[in-house]
């Protein structure tokens, strides 16, 4: 049984809080090399500097991924300092706005569509074709219990995270045969900035560390396992 993996290429997106930061530090923490992304571009700047430090191999671009000519810089930069090569793309980055259908604006629709399900959806366009080449890579996007289920005052949040995982469905057929692997993650409370208001003390909410373990585990299994959706619900509720 494969007990260990080897070393590989990362690309992820969110990567300056929360999940995203998790997940980066972890996978460079275990020697793996990272290409970081998110939109604060002097915590992105003092985070590299202190991967730099601790001889982590990590490099980044801040980007603004509601914005489209953005995510395509981001592509050519990424694809250029990780040579060509990305073993794991992580659809991470995300915002919420939640509030009854009036409470919501055309603008904020604009905008969730555009950070939670176009900046995806452009980056899987590129990089699904050389994870194929390849043939072999693992596209992760994080979508939410609230992509499985919607409640009063979740429907533009929701939205885009069903959206996510009918994304995840074909590039995980598209993927296939190809050995490139599509999943989706739908966590309920993860204890990250996005949800600092929420009615769960911190203590009771899944970590973000939880993500990076999954994917961890995703990345370890055989080639011919997978999994569309993983759920993780917090002990208690969502
Ligand atoms: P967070 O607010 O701590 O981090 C969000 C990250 O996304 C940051 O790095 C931020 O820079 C980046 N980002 C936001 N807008 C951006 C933009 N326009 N351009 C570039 N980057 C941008 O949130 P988090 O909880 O770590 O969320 C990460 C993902 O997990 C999101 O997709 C979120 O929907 C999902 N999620 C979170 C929870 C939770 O309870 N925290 C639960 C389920 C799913």
């Amino acid at each position: 049984m494969k007990t260990e993996t080897a070393s590989f290429r990362a690309l992820v997106t969110g990567a300056t809080s929360g999940i995203g930061l998790a997940v980066a530090k972890g996978l460079l923490s275990l020697g793996h090399t990272v290409f970081m992304t998110g939109r604060n571009g002097p915590v992105l700047d003092r985070l590299l500097l202190e991967a730099n430090d601790r001889g982590w191999k990590a490099s980044g671009l801040a980007c603004d991924l509601s914005r489209r000519e953005e995510v395509e810089r981001l592509i050519d930069t990424a694809t250029e300092v990780l040579s060509g090569r990305i073993d794991i793309l992580v659809n991470n980055a995300g915002i919420a706005t939640f509030g009854s259908i009036e409470e919501t604006t055309p603008e904020d629709f604009e905008r969730l569509i555009a950070v939670n399900l176009r900046a995806p959806y452009l980056l899987s366009r590129a990089i699904l074709p050389i994870m194929k080449r390849q043939r072999e890579g693992l596209i992760v996007n994080i979508s939410s219990v609230a992509g499985l289920e919607a409640w009063a005052g979740s429907s533009l949040y929701s939205m885009t995270k069903f959206a996510l995982r009918g994304l995840t469905g074909s590039l995980l057929a598209e993927g296939a045969p190809f050995g490139v692997k599509t999943v989706a993650i739908c966590p309920g409370y993860v204890a990250t900035p996005l949800v600092s208001g929420a009615p769960v003390p911190e203590t009771e909410m899944i970590q973000p560390e939880d993500i990076l373990r999954t994917i961890l585990y995703l990345k370890d299994l055989s080639p011919a396992a997978v999994s569309g959706d993983i759920v993780l619900k917090r002990l208690g509720g969502l």
